[in-house]
C-alpha cells in the first residue's frame, strides 16, 4: 500500500556517551501507514536510535520533529503526549499490578485521563476512565489478552509481557509506535500474530517502526528498512534490497 505523509522525522541525529558515539548522524522519516525495519548488528545503536527519537535521551547533536513541529530535547512525557508511543527491549511492567490497569498506564500516559489532573474526581473524569476500561479491553482483546486482564502482569510470560507492553503504547492511540526487539522471547504462533498485528496497524495509517532481528520477520513485516552499522546508516531500502546488498550482507546478514 501507499505510504501518506511525514509523521516523524530525524534529521542528523548524534548521541555521544563519554568517547562513545553511539548514534552518529542517522537521518530518517516514517511515514504514515509505513512499517520501517530498523536492523543492525549487536551494539550497533538501533536502541539509543529509538530513545533519541522517543525523548527518553538527548540528542549530542541533531533535531527530531512530529508531523513537522520541533521536539528536539523534548522529555518523553511532551513527546508520547504529541502521539509517539514506544515500547522496551526489556518490558518494562510493575509488580502487583493488573494487565489492564498497566494498559491503561499507557493513556495516562499520553495525559488524556481527568483522574490524573484533579484529586477529587469529578464526574466527567469517572466517565472517562470508564471509557478508558472499554478501550483498554478493546486493545487486550485485539491482542488476544483479554482473558489476562485481572492477572498480575509480573506472573505472566515474555512474549505475553511484550505483548501487554504493545497493547499499553497502542492505548494511547498513537500517531507513531516504536518497538524495540518485539519478537525476542515471543513463539511462531505469537510472531505470526504480531506480524498481522503491525500490517493493520500500518492500513490504519500509523507509522510504525520496528527493530528487529529476525530476518524473517522482517521481510514480511516492513515496508522499508533502514540498517544501521556502527551507529550510521549502512543502507535504506525495499525489504528485498536490502537482503541483497553486499555492503549489508557483509556487515550483518552473512554472520
Ligand atoms: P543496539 O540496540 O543496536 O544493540 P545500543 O543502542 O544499545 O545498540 O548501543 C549502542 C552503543 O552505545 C553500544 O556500544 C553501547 O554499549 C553504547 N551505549 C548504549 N547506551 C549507553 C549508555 N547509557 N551509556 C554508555 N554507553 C551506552
Ligand atoms: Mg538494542
Amino acid at each position: 500500500h501507499e505510504a501518506g505523509g511525514v509523521v516523524l522525522s530525524a534529521r542528523g541525529l548524534v548521541k555521544r556517551f563519554g568517547g562513545v558515539t553511539a548514534v552518529n548522524d542517522i537521518t530518517l522519516d516514517i511515514h504514515a501507514g509505513e512499517v520501517l525495519a530498523v536492523i543492525g548488528p549487536n551494539g550497533a545503536g538501533k536502541s539509543t536510535l529509538v530513545n533519541l527519537l522517543s525523548g527518553n535521551l538527548l540528542p549530542t547533536a541533531g533535531a527530531v520533529s512530529i508531523e513537522n513541529e520541533d521536539f528536539t530535547g523534548k522529555p518523553a512525557h511532551v513527546v508520547a503526549r504529541h502521539g509517539l508511543s514506544r515500547s522496551f527491549q526489556t518490558p518494562c511492567l510493575f509488580e502487583g499490578m493488573d494487565v489492564l490497569s498497566t494498559v491503561k498506564v499507557g493513556a495516562h500516559l499520553r495525559g488524556r485521563v481527568g483522574m490524573l489532573r484533579s484529586s477529587v474526581p469529578t464526574r466527567g473524569a469517572l466517565r472517562e476512565e470508564r471509557e478508558l476500561d472499554r478501550l483498554a479491553h478493546a486493545v487486550l482483546e485485539r491482542l488476544s489478552l483479554g482473558h489476562l486482564a485481572a492477572e498480575d502482569a509480573k506472573n505472566l510470560s515474555l512474549g505475553q509481557q511484550k505483548k501487554i507492553e504493545i497493547a499499553r503504547a497502542l492505548v494511547a492511540n498513537p500517531k507513531v509506535l516504536l518497538l524495540d526487539e518485539p519478537c525476542a522471547g515471543l513463539n511462531k504462533a505469537e510472531k505470526k500474530s504480531l506480524l498481522v498485528l503491525l500490517r493493520q496497524l500500518g492500513r490504519e495509517g500509523i507509522a510504525v517502526l520496528v527493530i528487529e532481528h529476525d530476518m524473517e520477520f522482517v521481510m514480511a513485516a516492513a515496508d522499508r528498512v533502514h540498517v544501521v552499522n556502527f551507529g550510521a546508516t549502512l543502507k535504506v531500502g525495499a525489504p528485498a534490497e536490502v537482503q541483497a546488498d553486499q555492503s549489508v550482507i557483509d556487515a550483518y546478514l552473512g554472520v
